[in-house]
């Protein structure tokens, strides 16, 4: 019948040579793991080819290389996986079971035959890599990308440790007894089909895990400053807005800062507009380590950014701004970092020569100025970022290198409202 085991080995082997093509045209992407599923699927076609030649004999090749090359196949499955994830593909505790299971089948094929032991100690191999990669998937997705291929992942391999488990425990504790591994009784069909035919359902799943790192790619050169790795002023605005209608929608709080860096320009006047753009990837750099991956972090054009903190209330926001402000100091000009201000007090600027912005304070590192304010009822993005702005304006006029929140610079207008006049 079309249900006995060397079909379905058969079938295995054919989607797996299918699956290759289609690794095999996503290699160019260089994307990382590819490579080792391609050896993986090679490896798993010839043990599953050698696996289905068991009824002619040769039980060093059918038996011991087929299943020894088959549990060397998943391993490069789960180490294409970790290495997909970004994580050490090297997974030492793996290799030590393939030899281990070369033993154990060799031991209980001509020294002490018990194909029960065998198919259990195969089982329970192929069981914990199995787990091992759906955990994989399930754990290490990126954030925000669609959970589809990486769930496919999951279900497709656990349903895999899961037949395999349930295999290794019946045969183990000698419940079944079976002479030959591909015997056409219901059960061992039951499990061929199961874990064997996890394997193109598997190779389905990396051909969706490589896609989907193609479509971040792409969503990446699209929505991301090349130079600072903010996301561009439009991605901000659509993502911002996405966020304000979930945050209003749960009446969960949420807050936004606009920062301006101080003096800008007079880096690009003093060292050229080479050394800004330094400046601006630095500045960058300090920001996107310092955000959580559920906030925002835009370039609303030139050296003006902005931070929206979902789930946060404004004077927390305005902390982690002012955090980032200190995070941002503490960046010293070296000869290829140069700050946007020079030291203008203490032994440093003693004798230099160097230029310098008077009746500002002193400061050798990167500065800048910021206002926050917190979604209020009928707010808009547009009426927020007005209110982030107006806050802003009012740290630039207290002197730059601060972090006003938008009450405190409203009391501010109540007390001095005269004088601020003047300014403006
Ligand atoms: P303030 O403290 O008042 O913000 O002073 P500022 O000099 O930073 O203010 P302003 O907004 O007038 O200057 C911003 C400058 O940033 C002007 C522009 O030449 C420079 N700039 C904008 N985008 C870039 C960029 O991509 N690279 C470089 N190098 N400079 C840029
Ligand atoms: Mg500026
Ligand atoms: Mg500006």
């Amino acid at each position: 019948s079309m249900l006995n085991p060397v079909n379905i080995l058969l079938v295995t082997v054919l989607s797996s040579i299918m699956s290759l093509a289609i690794l095999g045209s996503l290699r160019p992407a260089r994307i990382p793991g590819v490579s080792r599923w391609i050896g993986a699927y090679v490896m798993a076609s010839i043990a599953l080819v050698l696996a289905g030649m068991q009824p002619m004999g040769m039980p060093i090749l059918t038996v011991l290389v087929s299943n020894t090359l088959l549990a060397v196949a998943v391993t490069r499955v789960l180490e294409g996986c970790r290495e997909f994830f970004g994580l050490r593909p090297r997974v030492p505790l793996a290799w030590a079971g393939c030899a281990a299971l070369a033993v154990g089948i060799a031991w209980w094929y001509w020294v002490e035959p018990d194909l029960g032991v065998r198919i259990a100690i195969v089982s329970a191999f192929h069981a914990s890599v199995y787990g091992a990669i759906g955990w994989l998937a399930l754990h290490d997705r990126p954030p925000g990308r669609p959970r589809y291929s990486y769930g496919f992942v999951t279900w497709s391999a656990w349903l895999g440790a899961f037949a395999h488990g349930l295999r290794g425990m019946i045969y183990g504790s000698g419940l079944v007894h079976q002479t030959t591994m591909l015997d056409s009784t219901p059960f061992n069909v039951a499990y061929l089909a199961l874990g064997i035919l996890v394997l193109p359902a598997l190779s389905i799943g990396m051909v969706l895990l490589a896609h989907d790192r193609m479509a971040e790619r792409l969503e990446h050169l699209a929505n991301r400053d090349e130079l600072t790795g903010a996301l561009t002023r439009r991605a901000f605005v659509t993502q911002a807005d996405a966020l304000l209608g979930a945050a209003r929608a749960m009446g969960a709080p949420l807050a936004l800062a606009i920062i301006d860096i101080d003096h800008f320009k007079a880096v690009n006047d003093l060292y050229g507009h080479a050394a800004g753009d330094r400046v601006l990837a630095h500045f960058g750099r300090v920001m996107s380590s310092g955000v959580r991956e559920t906030d925002l972090f835009g370039r609303l054009g030139g050296e003006e950014f902005a931070l929206l903190f979902p789930a946060t209330q404004r004077e927390h926001a305005a902390a982690r701004v002012d955090a980032l402000r200190v995070a941002a100091l503490s960046v010293r000009r070296t000869a290829d970092q140069p700050a946007p201000i020079h030291g203008t007090s203490g032994a440093e600027q003693s004798g230099s020569g160097e230029p310098h912005l008077a009746r500002e304070p002193a400061h050798d590192g990167l500065t800048f100025s910021a206002g926050v304010d917190a979604l209020a009822p009928g707010d808009t993005l547009t009426t927020l970022m007005a209110r982030a702005d107006a806050a802003l304006y009012e740290a630039k006029m207290r002197g730059r290198n601060q972090v006003v929140s938008a009450r405190a610079a409203e009391s501010r207008d109540a007390i001095s409202a005269n004088d601020d006049t003047k300014i403006s």
